[in-house]
């Protein structure tokens, strides 16, 4: 498969913008969809529009089986050991706030660290602060290099006798850099402390195998790897997922419910209260059937590393940009990345871009902990996706030379 060729299945590539072809390089934040999960959704909300686990109808039973056979799908696309450690959420920032709400109601105390990175988005940073606030918990942050990269020493020294578990992203949405994540984990697993993996966007651009990390959650949103808006996963070991206590309550997530107390339903239905997104789980089939061929698939890759390089080369190259997260070996990266400009707002940039076709992220991209530790009040983002092709790269460094020109 070549980038040109897949543009045919994501509909929303063919539109225009000012009268210019659209070039959508704002895939971090989300991407486009596919047309077998429009396909999927409709099918979805037409034939099977019935709510789940419940009614012994026809419809009913065909809808449970859509949603549960999708859970079976997770499993296998994350390698997790089994089904129920597959909990389907709103999304990864609905995913770690459970697992703050729930880990931490069990496992944080007072006077506990619970440490996540400079680099976190706010959805891995927030609950965590939350969480500490109400428990009197201690939030640590843990110090990345200038370049961006975490250093595993960094980790050590960062870890204490009172951390209780350990909130990292796999790829930062702002740096584009992969974390050494398993040796993290490692580190982590030998001073007994559990870790979560932020896999918003490491799910995206390269197959996840939860066992081989061996973290112990693992969180990642549906609608950046181009199923619908509104779904989420949360994998958990089944021993942490049994030990913690239900997040929310009503719905199916109860075995027995009585005035003098509720028994709550075996894994994973005691963390999915309340009626679930029907219509939207089951388009993470066709999502990750799409991802896991477009992971497989050598020429893709070549074409995607190939414009990495291009692109990283011509940033660095110009001395007017400053790059964050750069990478000590090119295959550390993955196509996104984020920048300033000498003397240029990145909000000016962003506009003029926009005007030229081209839609990039700029502002502080739910990391503002990470936009101080860089000195800056805000960046410019492109990030690409298996779609996007080498002269739509190309068409943005010009872009981005001649909307410079206009502001210096
Ligand atoms: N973590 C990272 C690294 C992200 O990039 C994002 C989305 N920008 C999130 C968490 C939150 O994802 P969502 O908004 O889909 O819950």
């Amino acid at each position: 498969m070549k980038a040109k060729e897949i543009r045919s299945l994501f509909p929303a590539l063919a539109q225009e913008v000012y009268g210019k072809p659209l070039v959508y390089l704002d895939n971090a934040a989300t991407s486009e969809r596919l047309q077998a999960v429009l396909d999927r959704w409709m099918e979805m909300s037409v034939s099977m529009n019935a709510n789940l686990h419940r009614a012994v109808h026809a419809t009913a039973v065909a809808a449970t089986e859509a949603y549960e056979s999708t859970r079976d799908r997770v499993a296998r696309s994350l390698n997790a050991a089994s089904r129920e450690e597959i909990v389907f959420t709103s999304g990864a920032t609905a995913s770690i706030n459970l697992v703050a709400a729930s880990f931490g109601e069990a496992f944080v105390g007072e006077g506990d660290e619970v440490l996540v990175s400079e680099a976190e988005h706010h959805s891995n940073l927030v609950p965590w602060q939350l969480l500490c606030g109400r428990k009197k918990a201690v939030l640590k942050s843990l110090r990345i290099e200038n370049s961006g990269a975490i250093l595993p020493e960094a980790l050590e020294k960062a870890l204490s006798p009172r951390t209780k578990i350990v909130a990292i992203s796999h790829i930062s949405n702002v740096l584009g850099l992969i974390n050494p994540v398993k040796d993290l984990v490692r580190i982590c697993h030998e001073k007994g402390i559990p870790v979560l993996v932020d896999g918003a966007q490491g799910m995206v651009h390269a197959p996840v195998d939860v066992r081989d990390l061996d973290c112990d959650f693992y969180v990642f949103s549906g609608h950046k790897l181009y199923a619908a808006p509104g779904t989420g996963v949360l994998y958990g070991k089944k021993k942490w997922l049994d030990a913690m206590p239900p997040y929310m309550g009503g719905g199916e997530m109860i075995e027995t419910v009585r005035f003098s107390g509720t028994t709550f339903a075996p894994l994973p239905g005691k963390f999915e209260a309340g009626t679930q997104n029907i219509a939207s789980v089951p388009t993470l089939v066709p999502a990750l059937d799409f991802l896991e061929a477009a992971h497989a698939d050598p020429e893709l890759e070549g074409e995607q590393r190939a414009l990495t390089e291009y692109v990283q080369d011509r940033l660095t190259s110009d001395p007017r940009i400053r790059l964050y997260g750069v990478p000590r070996r090119t295959s550390d990266k993955i196509p996104l990345f984020s920048f300033t400009v000498e003397g240029a707002h990145h909000e000016d940039l962003a506009l003029i871009l926009d005007k030229m076709g081209i839609a990039v992220r700029s502002g502080q991209m739910c990391a503002e902990p990470l936009m101080d530790r860089m000195g800056v009040t805000g960046m410019v983002r492109v990030s690409f996706a298996p779609y996007n092709t080498l002269e739509e790269a190309e068409y943005f460094i010009k872009s981005l030379n001649k909307a410079i020109d206009m502001l210096s």
